[in-house]
């Protein structure tokens, strides 16, 4: 179809920029009025709404924030102009029923949409200040600083050191084999499994219980150093007690690094996180800290998600 069609700068950023034909070309980017300075963030005071029409506290120390993004999957629109500030070492944790939107706003923090061939994004979504859809932009180096761990614990076939250490072999980050071992352990030491495998290191990743395999994913993502880590239901395929720790590293973690967190269990989302974002068709229907989210939310669709009665 016409108005889905990417031009080749589209097919190299999976991107549309400037607003493509049909349904995008009739939006306005950045409706909310709000500009941004060079670091990213918004320079005037407007306040930005949610894609319901809400309106977005403006966070001065935004580590990531979605101006307007859209996601189209061929003719289909999955997410409609999503505003969002993202704050810096906090866990923020993306809700709503399944089908709402939360992966692919999740995936649009590392442009791991761009995989998805139909899968076209507009908007603009700034980390730390960097345009992360601008074609110039490293994606390698992208998911680098914005690191990933999957709803299924997936440890390459490889060692235990191996699969932390592959991610700082290939970005060159260690100089020697003492490097390597310092950044493994130290990988290991933040994800709570250095204790658990210290001993077994050149033993296969995938010979450890799923909570110790998803605990090395999150090692390496660590390891090659990112500011950001985003977490696609991390705990689904969990047992209870391995789901408590990887939350406690959660919790842990939240230190040094800015979590973002899609879970479909509304208990997970108020034991880790600061902030809650409820989407609902796509759209954003509420953000706030998740105390307010969870006992006093503002809008009936997110009362009526977080009471039981939609889901
Ligand atoms: P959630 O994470 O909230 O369950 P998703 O982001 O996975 O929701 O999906 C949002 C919408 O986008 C759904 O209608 C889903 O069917 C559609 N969708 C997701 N991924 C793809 C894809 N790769 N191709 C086509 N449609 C997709």
């Amino acid at each position: 179809m016409a108005d889905v069609t990417p031009t080749s700068s589209q097919e190299k950023s999976g991107r549309a920029k400037p607003a493509p034909k049909g349904k995008a070309e009739a939006k306005k980017p950045h409706t909310n009025g709000n500009s941004t300075d060079t670091t990213g963030l918004r320079t005037k005071t407007d306040r930005p709404l949610t894609s319901a029409g809400q309106e977005v506290e403006l966070e001065a120390n935004a580590k990531i924030t979605s101006n307007e993004v859209c996601v189209y999957y061929g003719d289909k629109q999955a997410l409609f102009d999503v505003n969002l500030d993202i704050l810096g070492n906090q866990v923020t944790a993306l809700i709503g029923p399944s089908g709402c939107g939360k992966s692919t706003y999740l995936r649009c923090l590392n442009r791991m949409n761009d995989v998805i061939d139909i899968a076209r994004v507009t908007g603009d979504i700034i980390v730390d200040g960097i345009d992360i859809y601008d074609p110039e932009v490293d994606v390698v180096e992208l998911r680098a600083r914005v690191g990933m761990v999957f709803q299924k614990p997936n440890p390459f076939p490889k060692s235990i050191y191996e699969n932390v250490a592959y991610g700082p072999r290939i970005h060159g980050l260690a100089s020697s084999k003492n490097d390597m071992d310092e950044i493994v352990e130290s990988s290991l030491k933040r994800a709570g499994l250095w204790k658990e495998v210290h001993d077994r290191l050149h033993e296969p990743g995938t010979g450890l219980s799923g909570g110790q395999q998803q605990r090395l994913c999150i090692a390496r993502a660590i390891a090659i150093s990112p500011s950001v880590i985003l977490m696609d239901e991390p705990c689904s395929a969990l047992d209870p007690i391995a789901t408590a720790i990887v939350e406690e590293l959660i919790e842990e973690l939240r230190q040094n690094y800015t979590i973002v967190i899609v879970t479909h269990s509304m208990q997970q989302a108020a034991r880790v996180s600061q902030r809650t974002a409820y989407f609902h068709l796509g759209y954003l229907v509420e953000y706030g800290e998740t105390e307010q989210i969870f006992q006093a939310p503002s809008d009936e669709r997110t009362q009526n998600y977080i009471t039981g009665r939609i889901g």
